[in-house]
């Protein structure tokens, strides 16, 4: 862990469009100890950088990743062994931490083991936070059975190999579904994320179906609630957005389809959506030739269609969003670009709230991270520019950031 001392620095503080200029900035055991407009003293052993006016903001957060996903085709990964897959994480969440991505949430197939290897050091990477296994019905988005293969009734508590895998288990009624919950909690998963309606991968659902009943999800929402977390589900269509809105669900992932009555519900109940554009743009170029499942290639495209006027739905109802990307496979290289492709839609202000304080702030963990202030953890970018009037310069892979800090580890500091 380094002591750092920031001066002559531009600050964003997550939050405010305000950035006060001249600020000194100082880091000790992982934290931000202090931030001031008049010179701060720098302890012995203390690596001073002089930022020349460059803008000094929050690491990053991606609120949707799925770290073992080693494939486009969900189908393949399972196949590909473990190895192959933590070969994948390794480097994504690498080349992540290098774009200025100082958490992810991994929403579906992360776990223990790989948050203890980044924890211990073995690995370069963001925070990582992580949902363990999604909830799935039978039939459902986390269902990857093809048709043909027969039903094994046998299995009916569905917690053990009746059509899960490595991103999901399956678990149908009140009961099995709070096993679930319980089991994921218990491996240490942060949130619990549930399939809430269909979806683009999956072989044998349509993306307008809704899942689970609501009994069901709001026996998940309340095991989560004792234990303090809150509940994340997958959903295209309004219809799956409105109801988990409306039974307790905290974080929408995709929001696709939906519309303007819907958006304005889900800003009512304070509840956040991650869109996450990167992968459906993604899918929609490269994926027949990175061998995306022909049957999901067709529902990509019917998504797409309406993708960025759902944004512009989202925002006119001013719903609070967060930064998202969901890239599968080779794609993993996108995940900058989320920031162009809603530059279509919000400015940059807005855009840099939802990768840092509005993100931190559906994590449960505001004042934690996606802020520059004392006492939070010193997750930092110190960007050569500024990404309030050009958004370009955090969508270029890391090239326009000059220092990178990840929990008081200066983790890149470019020379001068
Ligand atoms: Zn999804
Ligand atoms: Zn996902």
């Amino acid at each position: 862990m380094h002591s750092l001392l920031f001066r002559n620095a531009r600050i964003f503080d997550g939050t405010s469009a305000d950035c006060a200029e001249g600020q000194w900035l100082r880091v000790a055991d992982g934290v931000i100890q202090e931030v001031c407009d008049t010179p701060l003293a720098a302890p012995e052993g203390t690596l001073v950088v002089d930022c020349g006016g460059r803008t000094l903001m929050p690491g990053l957060i991606d609120c949707h990743v799925h770290a073992f996903a080693s494939d486009v085709a969900v189908a393949r990964i399972d196949a590909m062994g473990e190895a192959y897959r933590t070969a994948h994480a390794v480097r994504m969440l690498g080349h992540a931490l290098d774009c200025g991505f100082t958490t992810v949430r991994d929403i579906g197939g992360g776990n223990h083991s790989l948050w203890r290897a980044l924890a211990d050091g073995l690995v370069r990477g963001p925070r990582y936070l992580y949902a363990g296994k999604i909830l799935s019905m039978t039939g459902g988005h986390g269902d990857f059975r093809p048709i043909e293969e027969p039903a094994r009734y046998g299995a009916l508590c569905g917690c053990a190999g009746s059509g899960g895998n490595m991103f999901a288990v399956i678990a149908d009624g009140v009961d099995a579904v709070i096993r679930a919950t319980r089991e994921e909690l218990r491996q240490g998963a942060h949130c619990i994320k549930i399939m809430g309606s269909g979806g683009v991968a999956s072989p044998t659902d349509p993306i307008w179906m809704n899942q689970y009943r609501e009994d069901e999800i709001r026996a998940i929402v309340n095991e989560c609630v004792e234990r303090r977390t809150y509940v994340s589900a997958h959903c295209h269509p309004a219809s799956a957005v409105r109801r988990c809105a409306e039974f307790g669900v905290r974080s929408i992932e995709h929001g696709t389809l939906i519309d303007d009555d819907t958006a304005h519900f889900v800003a009512e109940r304070g509840a956040f959506i991650v869109p996450t554009m990167a992968i459906i743009f993604a899918l929609v170029e490269q994926g027949r030739a990175l061998g995306f499942p022909p049957q999901s290639q067709a529902k990509v495209e019917q998504v797409f269609e309406q993708a960025i006027s759902g944004l512009d739905a989202m925002r006119r109802a001013g719903v609070k969003l967060c930064y998202g990307t969901d890239l599968l496979g080779k794609t993993y290289t996108d995940q900058c670009r989320e920031f162009t492709l809603r530059a279509r839609v919000f400015t940059p202000l807005e855009l840099l709230r939802q990768a840092t304080s509005t993100a931190a702030e559906m994590l449960m963990m505001a004042g934690q991270i996606g802020c520059i202030a004392p006492g939070a953890q010193a997750d930092l970018l110190l960007v050569d520019g500024d990404p309030l009037a050009d958004i370009g310069l955090l969508a270029a892979d890391g090239r326009h950031l000059h220092a990178i800090v990840r929990g008081g580890e200066l983790v890149k500091l470019a020379p001068d």
